[in-house]
């Protein structure tokens, strides 16, 4: 049987590490880290994230905000409120909950953001850094899958790894931290010719679609690390990857659930990515 990635364990593991990190910074600064998350319009789903975020950055024990505008704002109200956060010096990250409504341009917002507030990672000067390998935040979602690989002790150099997914806020950026600790990386999309065939070369594979079941056990190479980024909905409306997990499990070497998995990681990282912000622009 393969071995289960407890992605809650490990990332109550890193949100203790910014929990206990804190009192000192408060100490030598006089201030806590702050974190506002910005919510426009009502989307369900989109609530149930914020609130979460919100909640692990009470955890940690940092200062944090959520600024709840209605589903009809303009766009200029928006950038209005992200201007004055940017200019805010109490303020050390600036998170806007994707998707916004129809009528506001979202490139236009993540252009808005500060890049030394951009917790996100989204900013097109965090994604330029990425990739030109400088110092940068890293958007949440890769960097909690890149702990995830490194909690079963995979030694990635030299490993062949394959992305499911090629979008920009993880399959593009997931491979790029991959090609980083010197895998060789393939990444698979909808238009890739036997994805089994790619797949079933994979020591490590991280799949990012948004399609339950996509891939099953038999697209597995035996003791291969297995991420499963998807979260979607089955027909009873529970949670479900994009792995089918009962067939994949026994043929994998670790695993990650869904949920339980990536999940609960994005949000660790999003505390860590504060307290990095808080970090830099304290200078310490
Ligand atoms: P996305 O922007 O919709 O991208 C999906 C990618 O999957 C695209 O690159 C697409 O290929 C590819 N794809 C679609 N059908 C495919 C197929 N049959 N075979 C192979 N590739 C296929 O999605 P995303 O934003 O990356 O999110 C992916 C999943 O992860 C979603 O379920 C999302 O909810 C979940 N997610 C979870 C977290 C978390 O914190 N747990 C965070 C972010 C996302 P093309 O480029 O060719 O269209």
């Amino acid at each position: 049987m393969g071995k289960i990635i407890d992605g809650k364990a490990l990332s109550a593991l890193v949100k203790d590490e910014v929990r206990d990190a804190i009192p000192e910074l408060e100490a030598r600064c006089g201030r806590k880290p702050c974190l506002v998350v910005i919510i426009v319009g009502e989307n369900p789903a989109s609530q149930v994230y914020v609130r979460n975020k919100v909640k692990a950055a009470a955890y940690t024990g940092m200062d944090s905000r959520l600024i709840e505008l209605p589903a009809e704002t303009p766009e200029s109200d928006l950038l209005g409120r992200i201007a004055e956060l940017n200019a805010d010096p109490a303020v050390d990250g600036i998170l806007v909950q994707l998707p916004l409504p129809g009528h506001i341009d979202e490139e236009k917002v993540i252009d808005a953001i500060d890049p030394a507030k951009d917790v996100d990672g989204f900013h097109p000067a965090n994604v330029a850094g990425l990739w030109l390998g400088k110092d940068c935040l890293v958007p949440c979602t890769p960097a909690g899958i890149m702990r995830l690989i490194d909690s079963t002790g995979t030694e990635l150099k030299g490993k062949q790894a394959v992305v499911v997914g090629r979008s920009n806020i993880v399959g593009k950026p997931v491979a790029k931290l991959l090609l980083d600790r010197h895998a060789t990386v393939t990444i698979a999309h909808s238009r890739t010719a036997d994805l089994g065939a790619v797949t079933r070369q994979a020591d490590v594979l991280v799949v990012a679609v948004g399609r339950a079941g996509l891939v099953t056990g038999d697209m597995v190479k035996p003791g291969a690390v297995v991420i499963d980024v998807g979260m979607n909905r089955n027909a009873e409306g529970r949670l479900c990857g994009d792995v089918d997990f009962a067939s994949a499990e026994p043929v994998a070497g670790a695993i990650t659930p869904v949920p339980g998995g990536v999940g609960p990681m994005t949000i660790a990282m999003l505390m860590q990515n504060t307290l990095r912000c808080f970090r830099k622009r304290e200078g310490i």
